[in-house]
């Protein structure tokens, strides 16, 4: 499981280029993605394209590789495949068959915009992508009773609906947005949550977004 950067491809660790480098074959989300860091890299090694649209057929097909002697690094698009990405079936997967996951920690989304938001995050709880219709409202009424920072990955095209959501059912909360981290437009925009909401109404952003908000009792 190799983490990669989620942007500025300075991130890169060289455990995971050595790691890509060396492997049998690379299981990318998007092989044209992937390419591009590869190329940077000058990383030759085969890809092939591993998604959640193709993970039940090509799950058995890794495994049956991996059981062959074979060995795969699994990316994702960006950042560190399993979270909020494909990769938990094909680990589960392998632990079935006694297959060793061996993991090659680097950047995630989650852990750049934590320690950056000012919020306390020595707990935290992660929600990733707020469901889009059923269960939203379920979700959202268990999430406004955390006691600790709850962290949201969130698309530009739904950040409004998502904040007004967030008003409702959590009240002015203090939030934090990170947009873009790592880079050339990063943005950490701190305040409340009616701030954000007068913030995207004065101008439509672009890009990937980590949303963070306070715990109930702060
Ligand atoms: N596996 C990835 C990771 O470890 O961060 C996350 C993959 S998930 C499909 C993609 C989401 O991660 C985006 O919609 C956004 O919420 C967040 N994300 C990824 N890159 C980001 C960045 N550079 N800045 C802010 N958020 C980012």
């Amino acid at each position: 499981m190799v983490a990669t950067p989620i942007g500025n491809l300075s991130d890169m660790t060289y455990r995971a280029q050595y790691v890509l480098d060396n492997v049998d074959l690379i299981a990318a989300e998007d092989t044209r993605t992937s390419g591009v860091l590869l190329r940077h890299y000058d990383v030759k090694t085969q890809l092939r394209s591993y998604h959640s649209y193709n993970l039940k057929t090509e799950t058995p097909k890794l495994v049956k590789l991996l059981k062959q002697g074979k060995s795969i690094a699994l990316i994702s698009d960006a950042g560190t495949p399993g979270i909020s990405d494909p990769g938990y079936q094909l680990v589960q997967a392998c632990i079935e068959q006694e297959i060793k996951v061996i993991p090659i920690p680097g950047a995630s989304a989650l852990t750049a915009a934590l320690p950056v938001s000012g919020l306390p995050i020595n707990r935290f709880v992660f929600e990733g992508f707020l469901p889009q219709k059923k269960g939203r409202k379920t979700r959202l009424e268990w999430l406004s009773q955390e006691d600790r920072t709850v962290v949201f990955y969130e698309s530009p095209h739904r950040i409004e609906r998502t904040v007004n959501d967030l008003i409702k059912f959590f009240g002015d909360r203090k939030c934090v947005m990170a947009r873009e981290l790592t880079k050339k437009f990063e943005e950490i925009f701190r305040g409340n949550l009616s701030d954000l909401k007068t913030r995207l109404e004065v101008k439509k952003i672009k890009g990937e977004i980590v949303l963070l908000i306070a715990a109930k009792s702060l």
